[in-house]
């Protein structure tokens, strides 16, 4: 079991926008290449978006933000 961590501050918990409500986040990990959605922190109750590798993708604890593949690229 490997975990993603952002690569400015090492936060395991990332987040992305609703496409259609940009106040809307949908807060996820990534453990193995997998995302995992946690409904438990997430606000939202609609369901999640698709991510993909180009999907903005924020840190839940800083202002890093970039497109997806970044993050999957710093899971080794
Ligand atoms: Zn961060």
């Amino acid at each position: 079991m490997d975990t993603a961590k952002c690569p400015a501050c090492g936060c395991r918990n990332f987040y992305v926008k609703n496409p259609e409500d940009e106040f809307e986040i949908h807060v996820f990990t990534c453990e193995n290449g997998e995302v995992c959605f946690d409904e438990e922190i997430n606000e939202s109750a609609s369901p999640p978006p698709p991510i993909e590798d180009e999907t903005e993708t924020f840190c839940n604890s800083c202002a890093w933000h970039d497109r997806f593949q970044k993050v999957k690229i710093e899971f080794k």
